[in-house]
């Protein structure tokens, strides 16, 4: 498998599962058509039309791509981790019955854990 290397800031996040800080990700507003891709191996994790503004301060998807996701029991007993299926990226945590949209999931994201691929770079 081909990972990206990664920042310290990145590392933070991704492997020593770190959040970064609300309202300061690349992606909390960003609502360009494209594809949220993992930043550490690139697989593509989330669809531009299942993101959603949950105004919580981290991009916000109301719906994984299938498969690319794998859910597991967060540390703190409460939450439950989303992390990457291929690489285990550490992405944020996912949260139902919220009701935001139809799917009642909010996946609650760190944008440094992703890189948006634009709509019109895809082939
Ligand atoms: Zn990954």
């Amino acid at each position: 498998m081909k990972l990206n290397s990664l920042t310290k800031e990145e590392e933070k996040v991704i492997v020593d599962k770190g959040q970064e800080i609300p309202f300061t990700g690349e992606y909390d507003t960003h609502y360009e058509d494209g594809t949220y891709v993992c930043k550490r191996c690139e697989t593509p994790l989330y669809t531009s039309d299942s993101k959603f503004d949950a105004h919580c301060g981290w991009p916000s998807f109301d719906q994984e791509i299938k498969g690319a996701i794998k859910h597991v029991p967060d540390k703190d007993g409460q939450r439950t981790e989303i992390i990457c299926n291929n690489c285990s990226a550490h992405l944020g945590h996912v949260f139902i019955g919220e009701n935001f949209t139809p799917t009642d999931t909010r996946h609650c994201v760190n944008s440094i854990s992703l890189k948006f691929i634009p709509k019109k770079d895809q082939l």
